[in-house]
Parts: structure tokens; sequence; C-alpha cells
């Protein structure tokens, strides 16, 4: 009860932190609030310093970049405040295994699942933050003879994978690095866990890539003549009309796809 209040307390400092920071809109910081009561809570500190080596990273290079990526932001679903669909979408399988990790306090695959889950949207973030810099246009991850637009769902490029592998990579050194100390007595295996858990993550971060450029639902503005993820309203204010991808399938269930991704590959690696 002590530990899961005072997950409730750190919670509620970092979700109103970042509301104030302007990094979470307030059903964002609601959304947070919960994620983080049940990963501090449920969890213990250990999960609470993978959860914000994502959160300030991600949140970090959008700052970085926002500049950059102004331009291209209305090729993307959301600025750089995060809404309740995206934190539960980024961090809601990440808290599902911090809670069972309460069911099953002795087993090792809630926290590799955990560590996978949130090493594949740590490696989104990065590639989507990072991915605007490379020197050429992005190519579709299903066609890559064909070069796309920047920003344009499901284009990928050298920049943007190896901020992939190195956003998977900074979770995965973190998570062997704080392991619970229960399974310390394994250290042999902590390569091999660091491995794993960057390839799932990597993988999880393609995924997202590959439904983009297939089933996503994609908008397109008459107004600006632009593809975009925005519906129903462009940022210009106009109504889009979908041009591709399954309307159901929006940015949010994209996102939940990757952690979901992530975390099974961890899981059955
Ligand atoms: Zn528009």
């Amino acid at each position: 009860m002590t530990q899961l209040l005072l997950g409730f307390l750190f919670a509620i400092l970092i979700a109103f932190g970042a509301y104030r920071a302007h990094s979470l809109s307030k059903s964002g910081a609601w959304g947070a609030l919960l994620e983080g009561t049940i990963i501090f809570g449920l969890g213990g500190w250990q999960w609470a310093v993978l959860l914000l080596a994502f959160f300030i990273s991600s949140t970090a290079l959008t700052r970085l970049f926002g500049q950059k990526k102004a331009a291209l932001n209305e090729k993307f679903d959301k600025g750089g405040v995060r809404d309740i669909g995206q934190v539960l979408a980024n961090g809601g399988i990440a808290a599902l295994f911090a809670g069972l990790h309460f069911f099953f306090p002795a087993a090792l695959w809630t926290w590799m699942a955990f560590a996978a889950s949130l090493a594949a949207v740590n490696a989104d973030t990065w590639a989507t933050e990072l991915g605007v810099l490379n020197p050429t246009e992005p190519r579709l991850i299903t066609r890559l003879r064909r070069q796309v637009e920047r920003g344009t769902s499901g284009g990928i490029s050298v920049y943007g994978t190896l901020a992939a592998a190195g956003g998977a990579a900074f979770i995965a050194l973190l998570a062997i690095l704080v392991m619970p100390s229960l399974h310390i007595p394994f250290s042999s295996l902590l390569p091999y866990y660091f491995i794993l858990v960057t390839l799932s993550g990597l993988t999880g971060a393609l995924f997202d890539s590959l439904l983009g450029a297939t089933v996503q639902a994609i908008y397109h503005c008459p107004q600006c003549d632009k593809e975009t993820e925005k519906h129903p309203l462009h940022t210009c204010g106009t109504q889009t009309v979908q041009i591709r991808g399954w309307k159901w399938l929006n940015n949010d269930l994209v996102n939940l796809a990757c952690a979901t991704v992530g975390a099974v590959i961890g899981l059955s690696l």
C-alpha cells in the first residue's frame, strides 16, 4: 500500500509537471497519472526508470527538433502536446505488464515484455523525431524504390532506422542496468537480454511503419492538397477526406500495435 501511494504521488508530480510544460494535454495528464500510478506503484523504481527514460528522451527530442518539424507538422497526426490517446497507446501495454508483475512478482517475463514494449515505442518516437534529419527523402517500407515526402506514414530512411535502433538500445541498456535484483544471478545472460530487447523494439517500430504504408487510415486535405493523418479536420481547419487504409486504424492504434508487437516479440524470444 505504501508503494502504491508513493507511486501515485510520484505520478501526480510527473503528470502535473508535464502538463505545465505543455508536453501533455489535460486528458494526457490524466492518462499519465493512471499509467504512472500502475507502473511506479505496482512495478517499482526500476520500472519508473524505464518509463521516465522513454518519456523524457522523447519529449526532449520533440522539443529539440520541433522547429525543423514545424513545416512538416501537418503530415503528423498531432503536435508536441500528447493527449490521452497517445499516452495510452504508447504506455498502456507497459502498464499492463507492470500490473502483471504484481501478480507474478518472481517472473522475469513481465520485466522483459515491459522493457520490449517501451523499447518499441521509444524506437518509433526517436525514428520519427530524428528521421526528418535524413539528407534525402524517405522511401516507402513496402516499396523501397519509391521515394516519398518527409513525414509520410510508412516512409523509412537510414537516419530514421538508426535512430530506431538507438532508441530501442537505449531502453534495452537501462533494462539490464536496473534489472530487478531478483534476476541478477543470471548475469551472464545480460548481453543476450540487451540484444533481445533491442531487436524487439526495432521490430515493433518497423511494424509501425509497415502499417503506415499499408492499412493505416490516411487522409487528404483538399485545401492544402496534402496527405495527412489528421481527421476530421486538417490543421488549416478544412475537412479531410480518406484516401487509403482502414477507417478505424488511426495513428493511436498503430502506436498501440507497435507497443504490442514489441512486447509479444520480447516474450516469445
Ligand atoms: Zn489543409
